[in-house]
């Protein structure tokens, strides 16, 4: 099973990932978390797309689509995998689907979760996450029992540099221009789905498992 995650930042495609991951035993494979361990580590990589991520640009489609080929290689992606903030570009989803055809792949879903200009900047600038499992916070809607404590494990809660509103507005304006135009790309492929992320957590991850089955 492979699967696309698209949406705009902060529509939970990251959240959902995680859960639909966890639920098919498949790999999450979030291009945003992948660079962010890379600027973590120094590594060249890490190098080179700090300035973009910082400002909420994009990162070179040679960078990412380099990462992707070699994630979707390893073992772990036998059973299928779900990208998650990738493709974000159409020349991205054109070299996905160049390298798919190589190994004789095929995406089964391609989801696009939506969700309203103004509740994506508040969901994002109140949002924080547990380093050590991912559980996901905001300082509204969903707050610890202990601030900055993880209810499910006790770990550190931390919030993205990249998570400040004007950033976030940024990200927003990029998104707009260079991945909206990416649904375009698939959506004539046929396995092409919208769901509302104004909808419930639980509703939204409901309504993607009777997509995915
Ligand atoms: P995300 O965690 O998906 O919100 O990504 C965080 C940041 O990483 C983005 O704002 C971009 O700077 C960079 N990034 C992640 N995925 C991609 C991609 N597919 N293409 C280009 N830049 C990306």
């Amino acid at each position: 099973m492979n699967l696309i995650f698209m949406g705009p930042p902060g529509a939970g495609k990251g959240t959902q990932a995680r859960q639909i991951a966890e639920k098919y035993g498949i790999p999450q494979l979030s291009t945003g978390d992948m660079l962010r361990a890379a600027v973590k580590a120094g590594t060249e990589i890490g190098k080179k797309a700090k300035a973009a991520m910082e400002s909420g640009g994009l990162v070179t489609d040679d960078i990412v689509v380099g990462i992707i080929a070699d994630r979707i290689a390893e073992p772990d992606c036998k059973k299928g995998f779900i990208l998650d903030g990738f493709p974000r570009t159409v020349a991205q989803a054109k070299a996905l689907d160049s390298m798919l055809k190589e190994r004789a792949l095929k995406i089964d879903h391609v989801i696009d979760i939506t969700c309203d200009t103004e509740a994506l900047v508040s969901r994002i600038t109140g949002r924080s996450t547990c380093a050590k499992c991912g559980e996901g916070y905001h300082k509204e809607h969903k707050k610890p029992a202990k601030e900055g404590v993880c209810d499910k494990c006790g770990g550190a809660l931390t919030t993205r540099a990249d998570d400040n509103e004007e950033t976030v507005r940024n990200r927003l304006t990029v998104y707009d221009q260079q991945t909206a135009p990416v649904i375009g790309h698939y959506r004539h492929a046929g396995a092409f789905k919208t769901v509302d992320g104004m909808q419930e957590m639980n509703t939204v991850f409901k309504t993607l498992c009777s997509i995915i089955g």
